[in-house]
């Protein structure tokens, strides 16, 4: 069985749950709090490229003027 990542939106876990193919795309029970209110995660094989402009360096002297 597949390996996957999900996310509670009610409490904001991130979890990792072994899902049957014929569970996947329905929500998974977050161990945390039991709520059915999760997402599954896409793979984290994105970590690649720098497609991600976040302002978060150069922050001294910017380049406005
Ligand atoms: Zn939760």
């Amino acid at each position: 069985m597949p390996l996957y990542e999900y996310h509670c939106d009610s409490c904001g876990k991130e979890f990792e749950k072994m899902v049957r193919f014929s569970q996947i795309g329905k929500p998974q029970e977050c161990p945390k709090c039991h709520s059915n209110e999760t997402k599954r995660l896409l793979s984290r094989i994105a970590s690649l490229g720098n497609s991600s402009p976040s302002g978060s360096s150069c922050a001294s002297s910017g380049p406005f003027r």
